[in-house]
């Protein structure tokens, strides 16, 4: 297994259709300093999604070479096809200086959580299952059928919040936002976050 430096990584996880992608959005609207990470995937690319910015858009034979090369810090199978966060993409962000979030699923985010304890989860939620629908038939990507099965893996993923830092209920775009950007500020702050910052003061004491 492959170790990573110390630093700020921040997952986010929702069932699908809950708003994750456009809090996420907004939040890096409004810091610069936060870029999210790109995964690779199996899934074909959706209409306006670009390779590489997107996603790494690849084949299943790549992707499990990817597996074998233990290029993956998690991977997971998400309805159907292959998705995985590479060693290689977060580094050059903290390599940049940039804090990272991972918008990954729970299982995804169980992989991180144990590989990376001090990494600060978050867990977002849809104000009721009535709304969650609506959003995804709102959103107009998916068919019915897709729909459906997205519904019913939602309560089974959203069972898995008590394993979270955070859980952020998404009703009200603004709040949920601002709820966001409270828990990057906290994170930053944790004990294990400002340590380099400890060991540098003690060393010039
Ligand atoms: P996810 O990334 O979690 O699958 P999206 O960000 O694609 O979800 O959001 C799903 C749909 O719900 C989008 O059409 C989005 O505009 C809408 N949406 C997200 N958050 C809210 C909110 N707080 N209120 C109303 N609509 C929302
Ligand atoms: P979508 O196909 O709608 O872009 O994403 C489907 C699901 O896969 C979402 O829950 C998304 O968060 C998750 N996902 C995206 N990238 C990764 C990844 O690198 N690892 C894992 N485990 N899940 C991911």
């Amino acid at each position: 297994m492959q170790t990573l430096k110390k630093g700020n990584i921040f997952i986010v996880s929702a069932a699908s259709g809950t708003g994750k992608t456009t809090l996420v959005s907004r939040l890096l609207a409004k810091h610069p300093d936060i870029r999210v990470s790109v995964s690779h995937t199996t899934r074909a690319p959706r209409e306006g999604e670009t390779d590489g910015i997107h996603y790494h858009f690849v084949d299943r034979e790549s992707f499990e070479q990817l597996i074998r090369d233990d290029a993956f810090l998690e991977h997971a199978d998400v309805f159907g096809n292959y998705y995985g966060t590479s060693f290689a993409g977060i580094e050059s962000l903290r390599a940049q200086g940039f804090d990272v979030i991972l918008e990954i699923d729970v299982q995804g985010a169980e992989q991180v959580r144990r590989a990376l304890p001090e990494a600060c989860s978050i867990f977002i939620l849809p104000p009721s299952f009535e709304i969650l629908a609506g959003r995804l038939k709102g959103r107009g990507t998916d068919s019915a059928d897709v729909i459906q099965r997205r519904l019913n893996e939602a309560a089974k993923e959203i069972a898995q919040a008590a394993h979270f830092d955070y859980v952020v209920v998404n009703e009200d775009l603004d709040t949920a936002e601002a709820d966001l950007s409270a828990i990057v500020r906290a994170g930053r702050l944790k004990q294990a976050a400002q340590r380099q910052f400890v060991e540098k003061l003690l060393e010039n004491s």
